[in-house]
Formats: structure tokens, sequence, C-alpha cells
């Protein structure tokens, strides 16, 4: 694609970068294909040509956001399935992540919207605010279908409607920051970030990580400097906010790494895998973090990669349970992981069937199903009628987004990946398994 900008517009490093991706894009539309946006709303705006395009055009005219842009930009889920299918290599996440960021700063929100987001930045990424905010919730529950006809209540119908009716109690477990190796250890040391929502909605997960790690001989360290990855602000554009969460994470990981060493940093919610791995790129330009932030990207892996590269030993406890895996978008297309949770899965026993059109997002995507709670409806039902017509008893997947949000649109158990493989070696029987229907088919204890 043919580009306009000044030589004065390049000396900006964000322009010129966005700029090289621009001109890689050559306008051929196979991205529209997989897109979900475009496939459910069928408007070329609503399609990453159609956005690549909007952006050009704000970004060469050097003009802030209007209106129409900040509509078809929003209705992106940052899915990143047109990366994926894009054949001349259009980097799609750094230019939307650059307009998302160019929109913030030029574009003035409805009242409504600017306090929605500022909302979600505040409570989100604080495991303790959004516990007390769940809680809230579930006293509001009752007046979701309200607030959902009043104008401009979608989106506090759509929290209400997400919020769990029960929490889990924090783990005692999970306060502390070292946890020993079983058994000989000496396999290494490694950091299992904590997350901010997964550790309130689920911290069966953090708890399934770290004991199937320390059983297989690891040192696992769960620093409690680190914070929110930054995903959720940055998708929000909020682009100081998320780099100052990513210096925060890098600061405690690298303290971590100067003390001991340190092999991986372990990821079990893949959006804030891709964003950690991406860290280097989003602190390039920064003179005291850029290579800090790159070596963090470096040691960061998905959990399903790890213990890939680790290897696992023989288990036959899956039993023949027929599993549907559920590949998050920032799983597939934002870490390019496909084939290493599957052959996790299938390796202990269970039978693993994969999702019709497995390609397109649930529309759970950070707090897209908040913001845009409509299309996310949509995207969830489509996604939920996929899975089940695969028969499965029970849903796998490695993103508490989507297990939150495909767990709303179904009565088919979903568990983490990491749950299930931690029980078939050895590790807690999760309650789903404990309550499925073919209990003949699930040992008590897995080996
Ligand atoms: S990131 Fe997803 S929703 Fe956004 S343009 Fe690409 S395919 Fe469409
Ligand atoms: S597939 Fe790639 S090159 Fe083709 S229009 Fe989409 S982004 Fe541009």
């Amino acid at each position: 694609m043919q580009t306009s900008f000044t030589e004065e517009q390049l000396k900006d490093a964000a322009i010129a970068h966005s700029e090289k991706i621009l001109r890689k894009c050559v306008h051929c539309g196979f991205c529209t294909a997989t897109c979900p946006t475009y496939l459910t709303l069928g408007d070329e705006l609503d399609s990453p040509r159609g956005r690549i395009y909007l952006i050009k055009d704000m970004l060469e005219n050097n003009r802030p956001a209007d209106d129409r842009t900040v509509k078809h930009i929003d209705r992106c889920l940052s899915c990143l399935a047109c990366m994926t299918t894009c054949p001349s290599g259009v980097h799609y996440m750094h230019l939307v992540d650059h307009a998302r960021a160019y929109i913030q700063q030029t574009y003035k929100r409805p009242l409504i919207d600017r306090l929605y987001r500022w909302m979600l930045a505040q409570v989100l990424p604080y495991p303790g605010r959004f516990r007390l905010a769940l809680s809230a919730a579930r006293l509001g529950k009752p007046f979701a279908g309200v607030l959902k006809s009043l104008p401009g209540g979608k989106p506090m119908a759509a929290m209400l409607a997400l919020a769990p009716s029960g929490l889990p109690k924090p783990d005692r477990q999970l306060k502390n920051s070292r946890h020993a190796p079983l058994g000989a250890g000496g396999r290494g040391r490694v950091v299992v970030m904590q997350g901010c929502a997964q550790r309130v909605l689920d911290p069966a997960i953090n708890l399934a990580t770290i004991s199937l790690l320390t059983r297989l001989g690891y040192e696992v360290l769960t620093p409690p400097a680190e914070g929110c990855c930054g995903a959720l602000v940055h998708h929000m554009g909020r682009e100081h906010e998320s780099h100052s969460a990513a210096k925060r994470n890098i600061d405690a990981w690298l303290d971590e790494a100067e003390k001991g060493g340190l092999d991986a940093i372990i990821i079990t919610t893949s959006g804030c895998g891709t964003t950690v791995k991406d860290y280097g790129h989003m602190l390039r330009d920064d003179a005291a973090y850029g290579a800090r932030a790159a070596r963090v990207s470096a040691l960061a892996k998905d959990i399903t990669e790890f213990l890939t590269e680790a290897g696992l030993p023989q288990s036959t406890a899956g039993n023949g349970i027929r599993l549907a895996y559920h590949s998050a978008c920032s799983m597939q297309h934002g870490q390019k992981i496909t084939v290493q949770p599957k052959k996790l899965l299938a390796d202990a026993g269970f039978e693993v069937a994969d999702v019709p059109e497995g390609h397109l997002c649930c529309g759970s995507a950070g707090t897209y199903n908040i913001l845009q709670p409509e299309i996310a409806a949509r995207l969830k039902a489509r996604k939920v009628a996929n899975i089940e017509r695969v028969k499965p008893q029970l849903i796998a997947a490695g993103n508490i987004g989507c297990i939150t949000q495909i767990a709303g649109g179904t009565d088919i158990p979903i568990l983490h990946t990491v749950e299930l493989l931690n029980w078939a070696h050895g590790g807690t029987m999760p309650q789903a398994l404990k309550s499925l229907k073919s209990g003949s088919a699930v040992p008590e204890a897995a080996e």
C-alpha cells in the first residue's frame, strides 16, 4: 500500500513503525474471510482491511480521531485472526495498538464511555478491588435486565451478567512467594505469573500450575511485587498505564533473575502471555527498560509451551474423556501456540476434539464483552454452538477470559488445560471432573 507521510511525520518513531506496517498491506482482503466482526456485521469498515484504511487516513492526515474511526476500531476484538490469515505479514496488532493509543490522545469520548473505561482501568487490574466489585455485582445481578434497556446501561448490564454468583476464597498457599521443588528438585527456577482477574476468578488454575511444576522438580516463584500484565489498559489505548504495569513486572521478575537465576516466566492466561511477549516491542524506545523488556519477553512462555519442552511422564488418566479444546485467539493467533496444548492433553489420555470454526473469537477479548456486549453475545452463541456440535464431556481452554465467557453460554464444564494436566499427572482432581456424569471413567486418583 502506498503511503504519503511527510519526512516530519516519519521522525515520530511510532508513525514510522506504523508506516512500515501499512506499506506491507496489498489490499488483497484475504483477512476479511476470518475476521469475526466482518463475518458478524458484514461491513467492510469492520474488517481488518477497512480498519487499516481508516488508521492510514487518520495517521497520514495527522487529524484527531473521528467518531467513525473510533466506532470501527472499538469494534475490533484484537483477536489477531487477520494476522494468521494475512499472506503479506501485516503486523495488524502493532498497528491497531498504535491507533488505540492515538485515539486515546486525540478523541474525547462521550462521558458515559469515559466513565466505564476509567472504572474498568481502575478495577480490573487490581485483585483486591476486582474482588470487592464482584461481591457488589452479585447484589446488582437482578437489575441487569432493567439496566440493559436504559441508555448507556448495556456495559453495566453485561458486567453484572458476567459476574459469577459465587467466588472461590483466595488460597493461602498462593500468598507464599516461593514454592520449593518436591523430590530431588534441581530442574530449574521459574516464575509463575499470578495475573489479576484470574487469581480472583479461579485461583485453582495457579494452584494446579504450581503443584504440577513443583512435583516436576521446579522451584516456583510468585513475586509479590508483580501485578497485572497491562493488557487490559493497553487495549484501551492507555499507553502510560500499560507501560507502567510492564515496568513493574519487569523489575519484579528480573529482581528474581538477579537473585538466583530464572529459566522462564510461565503464564497461564494466554491474553497476558501475548502482552508480556510484546513488552520488548512496547518499551523498545525506552532507554532504561528496552533491553530489560526484551529479556523478559524472551523468558515468557505459556504453560503448555513450557511443559512441552520440559516433558511430562506417561499418563493414561484421561481415560478417553472427550474434550473440546478451545484455542484462545491470544494462544493461536497471538502466540502461534496451536499443537502443544492438544498434544499434551491427548498424551494424557484425553480424546481431544477440534472445535469447528476454531479460529473465530468467543467474544471475550479482555473488556470487549463489557464494552461491546451485543457483538460479544453473538460471537459467544456461535462459539458455544460450535463446541456443542462435537458433543464433548468437558471443554479445555488456556485463557480465563474465554473460560468465563464460554461458561456463561453452556452447561458443559470448562477447565483450564493445566488443571487437567495436573490431575492427569498425580495432582488434585478438579471439581468439574468429580461431577462428570461418566464418573466410572474418571479415577479419583490419577496416578
Ligand atoms: S483483530 Fe480480529 S476483529 Fe480485529 S480486524 Fe483482525 S480479525 Fe478482525
Ligand atoms: S490479508 Fe494482509 S495484505 Fe491482504 S488486505 Fe488483509 S492485511 Fe492487507
